[in-house]
């Protein structure tokens, strides 16, 4: 004999009633028990209907009326018009009683236990009842049986207590003597010996079925549900969560114990000692295998098989100077618990002997501290103890696995992975049997939390990198393509899942959870909200996502500001964007100190040469213990371009003006001819280098005259240079004159930095350099007479890109 159970969502609408009919159309011809749950939502209603009826609160008659709909729609689509009307009545009067009963509680104004669990038991009763009906009509060999006259409980309604013994004589007897094929039976609901309607606590149809199953030594117990097996993790929360094919009786009652509502705790109980194998089918995808939960199944010697997590946890300690030494606080602590019959869900190890600390569910802990504060009072009016510490709104996430016992370094593994993602561990615990590891934290990390473990303990070190790109021209748009193009490459090659969840250029920005199409972001972006850069931060907080990126596009002051915001909140932060960086030194050093205290790295390689790894290279020079003696460097792409286009034939206006117009400078020429750019750049390397310097520390001579510098307007601009034409060309003719070219260097030595126009004479590094190159020579330590030279392109959009691209994949690693 086999037994079924579907559960809320299996038969929560006449469509997937008609799965489960073809389920059971295509069983072999053998004896089966079908368990059904009340259709999904319908128990929720009932409790909401009961709790507003006890309020004497009316409105218990909309959800009233729900139920009715819900049901008797569902038999009018269903059930054939020639045999509706018996099963029509029998419903109606049905739902008459339970009418009564609700006003009942109404006109008392009160609901007791007793009368809860009657009206709650109509959801299974009521939907067991239609479903039989159904599949009678539809020729199914079927008979009904109410599981109040096979499942005896005692009398502690919301959660009874069953009796075996006479549970299992009554299932053995009536199941020997049935006839039918297939008998359907409410679950959940149970009756005590004295009659009263109980309930086995929520989720508890498919304790009822293994109930049955245990009693008549079933083959099988199948648990038909809305997912397609056991998960590594709630598949609602984790969207990579895989489906586990086998896993052992004790690793899936820890998962289900820690939250995995995909099979009641209970259940395991009545079948574990026969041996009876648990399938967890999926309705809607039965041809899914699903999973097998059986003796020592335990997955070839796999450590961690899930992650589960139960919310709605609260943190109660007990602690002061006064427990040391004082002997039966603990046993006083525990029986003051038990006596008011809350439950413990966690003790954790933090307890040292003068403080004791357990987990607790939210709604228990108000009475489980006003209950131990009262039997502790004489101590706490001593002060050798003090009232106990409340902590809510927590959640436990466990890691479970028959193996882990064997295996060092999970719990570091685990904990390391939390920390590095900024949860913060409030508590841990660690199972005796070693099959599980558990941390408390804040709610709010949960998704989090899960995500981050899934992908350390099972995605075969597959990383996910969210991405909030801010900025979405020249350099931005590239970056998307090439993003796009990677994207295979990064996933197979450096296990790196690059997603864009958000993006904002200054007039609009767009959302996606499940990553922003990379093909269709130019249209996503039009049709999305108007732009609010302070929104756009909140949005990436409330999502918290795990490595969470802010991609700064921009040339904005404004949004170089927020990066505080972002590196607490655990958002590394990749900018191609200088002004952070160049700005007053404090504000530099708290960056870095951000980045390193929320463990959220805070790149900016585009800041220096665009693609060229300059930073890159020195940090590794100053990480291998080398010291930076000197720096050398031609950092302006465009002022390079300048100088080296400039000659006797051409004026100098005019080569600035070319020079404006293929993007090699910044929309206002004059940051890049005065030289600003550069000093940003020179200063940065000297901070990298470990300096304490500031932008009006460096020199700067000008080969501007004053008055283009001073103008305003890029007309006035251009006007001026050509009324100091003779000068840059006599500047042209100086340096030919001797044989060299201009260039405009940055140096930095003995803690000093200065830029300014050169004359480089031939065989001097700088002075083959082409059109828009950078080229940067590093003097250390080590590089003594020959430096460590950095050349290439060092301005323009792809360049930029790539730069931004290879810090995402520098966080990638890290
Ligand atoms: P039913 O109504 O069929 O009893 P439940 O809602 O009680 O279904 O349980 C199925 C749900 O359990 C899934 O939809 C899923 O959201 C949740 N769940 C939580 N943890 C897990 C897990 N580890 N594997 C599968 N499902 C899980
Ligand atoms: N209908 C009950 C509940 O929602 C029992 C079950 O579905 O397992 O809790
Ligand atoms: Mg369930």
């Amino acid at each position: 004999m086999k037994v079924l159970k579907f559960g809320g969502t299996s038969v929560a609408n006449p469509e997937n009633i008609n799965k489960v009919k073809s389920i059971l159309g295509n069983q072999a011809n053998e004896k089966i028990a079908v368990v059904v749950s009340a259709f999904g939502g319908v128990t929720d209603l009932l409790l909401s209907a009961s709790k507003l009826a006890s309020q004497q609160d009316l409105n218990f008659k909309n959800s009233l009326a729900e139920i009715e709909d819900r049901h008797i729609s569902t038999i009018k689509e269903l059930i054939p018009v020639t045999s509706q009307s018996g099963v029509l009545s029998k419903i109606k009067s049905e739902l008459n009683t339970l009418e009564t009963l609700l006003e009942g509680a109404f006109l008392i104004g009160e609901l007791t236990p007793k009368l809860s669990d009657k009206i709650v038991s109509y959801g299974e009763l009521l939907s067991s009842y239609i479903i039989s009906e159904f599949l009678k009509a539809e020729g199914l060999d079927v008979a009904f049986k109410d599981s109040r006259e096979l499942i005896v409980t005692d009398n502690n309604f919301g959660k009874a207590n069953v009796d075996f013994k006479k549970t299992n004589t009554l299932c053995e007897a009536y199941f020997a003597n049935n006839s039918n094929q297939i008998t359907i039976l409410p679950g959940f609901v149970a009756s005590s010996s004295t009659g009263n309607s109980t309930t086995l606590g929520r989720g508890g149809s498919d304790y009822t079925a293994a109930i049955i199953a245990g009693a008549v030594n079933a083959d099988i117990l199948e648990i038909w549900t809305d997912v397609s097996g056991m998960y590594t993790a709630n598949p609602k929360l984790v969207k990579q969560a895989k489906c586990v094919a086998n896993i052992s009786y004790e690793e899936a009652m820890e998962l289900s114990h820690f939250g995995a509502k995909v099979l009641y705790p209970p259940t395991i109980q009545p079948v574990l000692g026969k041996e009876i194998p648990i399938a967890i089918k999926n309705t809607f995808d039965p041809e899914s295998p699903g999973t097998l939960i059986a003796k020592n199944n335990n997955g070839n010697g796999k450590t961690v098989r899930g992650i589960s997590h139960v919310g709605n946890i609260s943190l109660l300690s007990l602690e002061g100077p006064g427990m040391i030494g004082i002997p039966g606080i603990s046993k006083r602590f525990f029986e003051t618990l038990s006596v008011k019959n809350i439950s413990i869900v966690l003790i954790t190890q933090a307890s040292s002997e003068h403080s004791i600390c357990v987990g607790i569910a939210d709604e228990d802990v108000d009475l489980a501290a006003e209950a131990v504060n009262e039997t502790f009072e004489y101590e706490i009016s001593t002060k050798k103890i003090k009232p106990v510490i409340l902590e809510k709104d927590l959640t436990i996430v466990a890691l479970v696995g028959d193996n882990m016992k064997s295996h060092q370094g999970l719990s570091g593994k685990m904990f390391s992975t939390l920390g590095k993602n900024n949860v913060n561990i409030r508590a841990i615990a660690q199972g005796a049997s070693e099959r599980n590891i558990s941390a408390v934290i804040k709610k709010d990390d949960v998704k989090k939390a899960l995500n981050s473990l899934h992908e350390t303990f099972f995605e075969e070190n597959i990383k996910q990198l969210n991405l909030f790109v801010m900025g979405v021209g020249n350099v931005g748009s590239k970056f998307l393509d090439q993003i796009r193009q990677q994207k295979k490459y990064l996933k197979d090659e450096l296990k790196l899942n690059v997603r864009v969840v958000g993006i904002s250029n200054s007039r609009k920005m767009a959302f996606d959870e499940n990553g922003i199409s990379l093909k269709e972001w130019e249209s996503i972006l039009g049709n999305g909200e108007a732009a609010d850069k302070k929104a756009f931060f909140e949005r990436i907080k409330s999502l918290n996502y795990r490595n969470s990126i802010f991609v700064d596009n921009t040339a904005s002051a404004e949004v170089s500001e927020s990066y505080p915001d972002y590196l607490k909140n655990s958002i590394s932060v990749v900018t191609c964007n200088k002004i952070a960086c160049s700005s007053d030194f404090e504000h530099y050093k708290n960056l870095k100190h951000l980045a390193k205290q929320y463990n959220s790295p805070f790149l900016f390689e585009t800041n220096v040469g665009a693609g060229l790894p300059i930073i890159d290279t020195l940090k590794h020079l100053i990480a291998s213990g080398d010291k930076i003696r000197k720096i050398q460097a031609v950092l302006s792409g465009s002022l390079n371009f300048v100088f080296n286009t400039f000659n006797d034939s051409v004026t100098f206006h005019d080569v600035v003006k070319q020079a404006q117009e293929q993007g090699y400078t910044e929309p206002d020429p004059t940051i890049d001819l005065s030289g600003v750019d550069v000093m940003r750049k020179i200063l940065i390397l000297a901070r990298e280098s470990g300096h304490q310097l500031d932008i009006e520390d460096i020199e700067n001579e000008p080969f501007l005259p004053e008055e283009s510098l001073e103008t305003n307007s890029n007309e006035a601009f251009f006007e001026s240079l050509k009324k100091y034409e003779a000068d840059f060309q006599k500047m042209y003719k100086d340096a030919a004159d001797k044989d060299c070219k201009l260039k405009y260097v940055a140096q930095f030595e003995d803690g000093k930095a200065k830029v300014g126009l050169q004359q480089i004479p031939k065989g001097h590094d700088f002075y083959n350099l082409e059109g828009s190159d950078n080229i940067v020579l590093f003097f250390t330590d080590r590089y003594v007479n020959q430096p460590l030279i950095i050349k290439g392109a060092g301005a323009g959009a792809d360049v930029t890109a790539s730069g931004i691209f290879a810090d995402i994949v520098r966080i990638g690693n890290f």
